[in-house]
């Protein structure tokens, strides 16, 4: 071993409080090209589309971004520091990209990405480079005066690449407008408590608007992580034709 690599080494050994980026890449086909989703942090991922990628709620920090190819989109579904957060942003090169971003985000957003911003309304949708981006609703149930997540003000989102559509849940309960999606081939669901779902509710909305493939993320809750191993039990149990890919969504320290 080189001096330098035994440096390398011993850096990372020693390294401490630096999130290691999950390197794991899952690819899907489409009719012109492939996908490949790349898990970074709680509900945060790289979706990389040939050479174009986007970013989903950037967040975590610098380290866990580093080497990635810059966004050409970022997508941000909420206010919250877990999906808009200002210093991880800071830490990324956006200098080419575009944010596409409820109102409510985009008025917390600095000034300096104010010629980038596209805002979405729930059931609002744009086509941008390869994409077509929809805002699909995104709160919790029962609907309260005091919600964490009140219905309007955050974007879950459909994408559309190719013959490819993609859900990402953002925070939500377990919605009617997420129940009567078709077509879906690859879901991003939340579960955390008390934020979003249980895992019951969760795979129960699952199963009915049945996605060929689900991620089960943004499972971290108050007091702990959700059981998604269950949560798979829960939906293979009644359909065994979805595919639930357990990722690691919370790389060590
Ligand atoms: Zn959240």
């Amino acid at each position: 071993m080189k001096l330098t690599t035994i440096s390398v080494v011993l850096l990372m050994l020693t390294s401490h409080n630096v999130l290691s980026q999950n390197t794991t890449i899952d690819t899907f086909k489409t009719t012109n090209g492939v996908i490949k989703i790349q898990p970074i942090l709680h509900s945060s991922f790289v979706l990389t589309y040939n050479n174009t990628s986007i970013y989903v709620d950037p967040y975590g920090g610098e380290n866990l971004y580093k080497n990635l190819k810059s966004p050409d989109i970022v997508l941000i579904t909420d206010i919250h520091g877990d999906h808009l957060n200002q210093e991880t942003l800071n830490a990324i090169d956006t200098s080419n990209a575009l944010f596409i971003v409820p109102e409510a985000v985009a008025n917390e957003l600095p000034e300096k990405y104010n010629s980038k911003v596209e805002i979405l309304k729930n059931g609002q949708g744009i086509h941008r480079l390869n994409f077509f981006i929809k805002a699909i609703p995104m709160y919790n149930l029962p609907e309260t005066q005091d919600s964490k997540h009140p219905k309007g003000r955050g974007n879950g989102y459909l994408l559309t690449i190719d013959d490819k559509r993609i859900y990402i849940s953002g925070d939500t309960g377990d919605i009617p407008e997420m129940r009567i999606l078709q077509h879906i081939d690859i879901a991003f669901v939340c579960m955390n408590l008390p934020y979003t779902m249980t895992i019951n509710q969760a795979a129960d909305a699952v199963l009915e608007f049945k996605p060929n493939v689900v991620y089960p993320f943004h499972y971290r809750g108050k007091d702990g992580f959700s059981d998604v191993n269950e949560f798979k039990n829960l939906v293979n149990t009644k359909n065994k034709a979805i595919e639930v890919r357990l990722k690691n969504w919370y790389p060590k320290e």
